[in-house]
């Protein structure tokens, strides 16, 4: 297991600092090893927490719910991945705004990448209709964490995503240990690698995961999760 892709809030943000840097030691410090963001973040946000030492940097960061790859600088990882991106999305940013400004409980996000449009909704959203919204535009809606609606673009996810760029790098699924802890993060944690759901999971998250020996419900939060994952794989990680 030489790649970890992992989500960012909840997962390798959660847990304990000693688990961090201890995952930050054998993915981010070893040139064999990579370290690989996948994330609802935009590329700016990840960057500005690299930036103030809340985060070590990547090799590479998959951003924006799937729908952007980006160096650890942040620029676009130029390729088949984000080429499929672009063409898929097409034109449909204006479009989503507009078609969304009608709906109730939504709210715009301040911050996202240039290939989906993104809200918070309240209890007062009509999900089912923000839903065939997205549909009739072209493009999938995704709920996550009770509290976020991505507009996307279709078949575009963490998962896909994360699977075209392995098949890109020609990296074998058995290589990569998934992490994550909300529901914008059951496609890639179904996505057929090996993968670890952390102990402070969305419950809507747990109740949809399909039954798989690929994927290990740990007992620990955040990057203590990971690390229990990483050790019942007999993969030997240092303690700091
Ligand atoms: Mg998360």
């Amino acid at each position: 297991m030489r790649i970890l892709a992992t989500d960012l809030d909840g997962t390798f943000l959660g847990g304990s600092d000693r688990a961090r840097t201890a995952l930050t030691r054998h993915f981010g410090e070893s040139p064999d090893r990579t370290l690989l963001y996948v994330t609802g973040r935009s590329s700016r946000s990840v960057t500005e927490l690299v930036r103030r030492g809340k985060l070590p940097r990547p090799d590479a960061m998959i951003c924006d719910v799937g729908s952007y790859v980006a160096t650890a600088d942040g620029n676009p990882v130029q390729g088949e991945v984000m080429e499929h991106i672009r063409a898929t999305w097409g034109d449909r940013g204006e479009r989503v705004r507009s078609a969304f400004a009608g709906l109730t409980g939504l709210r715009l996000q301040p911050d996202f990448g240039p290939f989906r449009v993104s809200y918070y909704f309240d209890s007062t959203a009509e999900l089912a209709e923000a839903h065939a919204t997205a549909d009739a535009l072209g493009c999938d809606g995704l709920v996550s964490d009770n509290l976020y609606f991505d507009v996307l673009p279709r078949g575009v996810n963490k998962g896909t995503t994360l699977a075209r760029l392995m098949r890109e790098w020609g990296v074998a699924p058995e290589s990569v240990l998934v992490a994550g802890d909300t529901l914008n993060d059951l496609a890639m944690l179904a996505a057929g690698f090996p993968a670890v759901v952390v102990a402070n999971a969305e419950p809507a998250l747990l109740a949809q995961l399909p039954p798989s020996d690929r994927i290990l419900r740990a007992s620990a939060p955040g990057c203590d999760g990971i690390l229990e994952a990483l050790r019942s794989r007999g993969v030997e990680v240092s303690d700091v």
